[in-house]
């Protein structure tokens, strides 16, 4: 026999000697099986993980922390069915903003146990104001709704159209800025008619948020507006913008009265908005310190139903990694479902 054969013969015996784990049973053999199946599992699932996390470090920039869980939570919610009107309507203005509200068709404000804040901004789209602000809230990553006035859809589509591929929401705030209370239903449908039909046409997508002119309401309007299936929105943090009465006061007027939920309105339209355009990237990084996070109105009205018994998320929470797995659990389903 030569050495080879000796070699080739020795082997088995050898290996059976040297590899304890030979001895156990078929069950031993199968739970080895699987821990090596499950630590290698849980190896690529800790890889991918660190890895996707590099890769959303890397896409942001390096200033803050706050920014990348910003851009993270806010993922544009997929475009709603168009809402029914809510039956039957009291008739009566305040019985008609209570039956609303119950529904969620009408917000003075969004979830106040969440850290969300709205940004709304009226009366444009205006050619000189209007981007300037876009390119702030991009450069923030964050969103903000529009409440458009028609004529100036139809004047300047490309605006909306450019809001709405940011990420932004586009609301329907009336043809031409009337008081509604004062016109007769006619009047009132028509200006909320055919700001909803070209908001439509320009961007393809169905409005779903009203915001009336001076906030002003009656139960005729109301109803029109519920016909449409829009949701109301007013605000409950007035920057006053409107009467220019210089950047610091607006800045330290919206930022007097934010809570969870705030909406805040602020105007890129009827008029100079310097002051406003001024005011804004302190007011954003103010309230991003504070882990406010910028919602749209789309978000925040999701948001706006408590399930019974949530605990409430503290504001100074580290946002970061709970939004990483937010964002995680859309992507690897079965990472969530591990953690
Ligand atoms: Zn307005």
């Amino acid at each position: 026999m030569d050495t080879k054969e000796q070699t080739t013969l020795l082997l088995p015996a050898d290996n059976i000697d040297m590899q304890p784990t030979r001895r156990l049973g078929g069950t031993g053999k199968k739970k080895l099986a699987y821990i090596t199946f499950a630590v290698l599992i849980a190896l690529v699932l800790i890889a991918i993980s660190v890895l996707s996390l590099a890769v959303q470090r890397a896409s942001f920039p390096a200033t803050s922390h706050v920014y990348q869980s910003t851009r993270v939570y806010h993922r544009t919610p997929p475009p709603s069915p168009t809402p029914a009107p809510i039956q039957p309507l009291p008739n009566t203005l305040q019985g008609d903003i209570d039956t609303l509200t119950a529904h969620n068709r009408f917000f003075y404000n969004g979830n106040i146990n969440l850290p969300e804040i709205a940004l709304t901004f009226d009366d444009g789209p205006n050619p000189d104001n209007t981007p300037q602000i876009l390119n702030i809230l991009k450069k923030y990553r964050i969103h903000a709704t529009f409440f458009d006035l028609g004529r100036l859809v139809e004047l300047y589509p490309d605006l909306v159209k450019q809001e709405i591929a940011e990420g932004n929401v586009v609301g329907n705030h009336t043809w031409s800025h009337p008081d509604l209370p004062s016109l007769a239903p006619d009047a009132i449908q028509a200006q909320i008619k055919d700001t909803y039909n070209t908001l439509l046409k320009v961007t393809g997508i169905r409005p779903i948020f009203f915001r009336p002119p001076y906030g002003d309401l009656s139960a005729q309007t109301l109803k029109i507006v519920n016909y449409f299936g829009l949701s109301t929105v007013v605000w409950n943090n007035d920057s006053r913008d409107w009467s220019m009465p210089g950047t610091s006061q607006i800045v330290t007027g919206v930022l007097n009265s934010v809570n969870n939920g705030t909406i805040i309105l602020l105007h890129d339209g009827g008029g100079n908005r310097l002051q406003t355009i001024a005011a804004l990237p302190t007011i954003i990084e103010n309230l991003l310190a504070r882990h406010f996070r910028f919602v749209t109105l789309a978000e925040m009205a999701a948001h706006a139903q408590v399930q019974p018994n949530q605990p409430t998320p503290t504001p100074t929470a580290p946002l970061y990694h709970q939004q990483f797995f937010v964002w995680q659990r859309e992507f690897y389903p079965g990472c969530w479902r591990l953690s």
